[in-house]
């Protein structure tokens, strides 16, 4: 599976999340599985994809062409694709995977997981999105989904396609047996 990870590109407080990266990456190149995302060395990002290269993994990084050429090199990845713009590193990821997971992360993760739920419920992706729910971490952002939900503003398959998982082994649990994905 090609399993497109989006996380934060700072190092959290809480460092269950980062050993909750280091296992991700672990357990993604241990499986034989290709780590896309979006290739920097920063933050849960470098834990991750550190990992996943630490065993072996193949890990392709989507870098924008806007960051200067010396950060692009510096990454440490088996595979640089480089795109023009934050909004085409989007579209290549979503392109590119078989299904898509969150750890905790700011902005740029919930930008990143907005994205795929949209081209969810517009584009019927049919892709999943898995929400690692580490302490609680995404329930807030569950609770306005209900609420937006409840109000009439979220459609089917957006819903449908987004899952909530408390640790690695069920995500994987997970993977193994959706549908959705072409194993
Ligand atoms: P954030 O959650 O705001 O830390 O942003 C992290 C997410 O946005 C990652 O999944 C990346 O794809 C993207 N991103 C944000 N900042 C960077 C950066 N400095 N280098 C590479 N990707 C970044």
């Amino acid at each position: 599976m090609n399993i497109a990870v989006f996380c934060g590109a700072s190092l959290p407080h809480n460092t269950r999340f980062v050993d909750a990266a280091r296992e991700l990456g672990r357990t993604i190149a241990e499986g034989g599985h290709t780590l896309v995302y979006g290739g920097s060395n920063l933050g849960l990002m470098g834990v991750l994809s550190g990992e996943a290269l630490r065993c072996g993994g193949r890990v392709v990084g989507v870098i924008p062409t806007l960051f200067s050429e010396d950060i692009i090199r510096s990454q440490a990845v088996t595979e640089l694709v480089r795109v023009g713009s934050m909004a085409e590193r989007k579209e290549y990821i979503i392109r590119h995977s078989d299904a898509f997971v969150a750890l905790p992360g700011g902005i740029g993760t919930l930008d990143e997981v907005s994205e795929v739920m949209v081209a969810n419920q517009l584009q019927h992706l049919g892709k999943p999105m898995v929400l690692l729910n580490f302490d609680g971490f995404y329930d807030p952002f569950l609770s306005q989904l209900r609420v937006m939900h409840d109000d009439g503003f979220v459609r089917k398959g957006a819903e449908t396609a987004l899952h909530t998982v408390a640790s690695v082994d069920e995500l994987f649990a997970f993977l193994h047996e959706c549908p959705r994905i072409d194993h």
